[in-house]
């Protein structure tokens, strides 16, 4: 079956949710994917920042082989092994003591939601709001959808959804008045993803973890985009100097194998008791035996250290092109390998030109060129990007 027949079957099969160019990804390697006509593309995207080692990284590869011919899902009513080495792993590289494994993003805040609440339950205090932040992103599920600020989103749904608050993203007077007795934790994302890639303030942070502590509520921090080393450090909240409550992961967690957790302080963590939370994948040993892989190798390949530094190298370069295009380019913004490129109008078409030139990047918040490259990325690589979009900026006649 070749382009067309899929994608004409696409649209009778699926529910039509995605709005998808018409090609069909077929295989991958390291930064590039081809499809199904041997179109070869650089991917820029990552999955959406889920593949971290790029396509097909032989030892990832070679990790989930050998667990699926073991031991490919057992569920939680059983102790396995992968699940328990990658649990310990987490909770070394992190700030947290204890982990629960879910299958995706909105999963596992959805955990941490129920988890923040639970603790304060287990105190007979009757804490159930969630405080989170206008133009947030933190998935599609009912609980997780009502934290996220975004009406084109929840718009269908108001009436299904419990009622948490809104408050502006680096305005700690908003967050200040929108405490109340009822407010069980804060929910942010320390650098914004789906919204176009914007960057909490230092005093934002400090600030809402002396307020959450002086008020006695949960900072929980959701690094499911921006978590394991995208930004040059393993966790975002490492550039603030402080410490989430709650922690969640997910994205390239599996390098592209669906995995999810979240983290959290033993004394948060032990509210949860035998029955209070499950789910039947999570954390099976395929997902894990992944996981595991992905986090030793960008250990072994120093690739969040390396992360840092291609990321200022990445930035340098786009800043070159704002310099150049100054009436198409508003804002280069970013840290590490999660980088925004704010134009002063959409930037549907650009995405749309560089397909055609076999670069595959993606456009956040309308106009915001979201670069979420694999951390294997080279410098050779960016630069080709670079040509690429220097070209489409050069001939394009966006409508400004
Ligand atoms: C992608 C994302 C989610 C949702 O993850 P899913 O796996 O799509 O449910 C939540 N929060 C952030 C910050 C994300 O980037």
């Amino acid at each position: 079956m070749k382009t067309k027949e899929l994608i004409e079957n696409e649209k009778k099969y699926l529910m039509q949710t995605y709005s998808r160019p018409a090609m069909v990804l077929d295989k991958g390697g390291e930064m590039k994917v081809w499809d199904l006509e041997g179109k070869q593309y650089y991917d820029f995207i990552g999955g959406i920042a889920v593949n971290a080692l790029g396509y097909s990284h032989p030892k990832l590869v070679q990790a989930i082989k050998h667990q699926a011919e073991k031991l490919i899902h057992c569920s939680n009513l059983f102790y396995s092994e992968p699940q328990i080495i990658l649990a310990q792993m987490l909770v070394e590289f992190s700030c947290g003591d204890k982990v629960f494994f879910g299958n995706s993003g909105a999963e596992v805040n959805e955990g941490a939601i129920k988890l923040a609440v639970k603790y304060f339950k287990e105190q007979n205090k009757d804490k159930h709001k969630i405080i989170y932040m206008k133009n947030s992103f933190h998935g599609r599920t009912i609980g997780a959808l009502a934290a996220t600020g975004q009406y084109k989103y929840q718009n269908d749904y108001l009436a299904i959804l419990p009622k948490f608050k809104e408050v502006i993203f680096n305005d700690l007077d908003s967050v200040k008045a929108a405490v109340d007795e009822e407010v069980a934790a804060v929910l942010i994302e320390p650098i914004q993803g789906e919204s176009g890639i914007k960057i909490a303030t230092q005093e934002f942070i400090k600030g809402l973890r002396e307020l959450c502590n002086k008020e006695g509520i949960l900072l929980i921090f959701d690094e499911i985009q921006c978590g394991l080393g995208r930004t040059g450090k393993m966790f975002a909240y490492q550039h603030y100097g402080i410490e989430p409550d709650i922690l969640t992961i997910a994205k390239s967690l599996g390098g592209g194998i669906p995995i999810g957790a979240f983290i959290a302080k033993d004394k948060i963590a032990s509210s949860f008791k035998p029955g209070d939370h499950g789910t039947t994948f999570g954390g099976n040993p395929l997902a894990c035996a992944a996981a595991i892989a992905n986090l030793k190798i960008l250990q072994e390949e120093d690739l969040i250290r390396k992360c840092q530094k291609k990321g200022e190298y990445f930035k340098d370069k786009l800043k070159g092109l704002k310099e150049k295009y100054p009436e198409k380019i508003e804002e280069v913004r970013g840290l590490g390998l999660m980088v925004g490129m704010e134009l002063k109008e959409e930037g549907q078409d650009i995405v749309k030109k560089c397909l055609e030139e076999g670069v595959l990047i993606n456009c956040a918040a309308k106009n915001v060129l979201r670069f979420l490259p694999p951390l294997i990325v080279e410098e050779k690589e960016i630069d080709y990007l670079i040509g690429i979009l220097d070209k489409v900026f050069k001939d394009i006649n966006l409508c400004f």
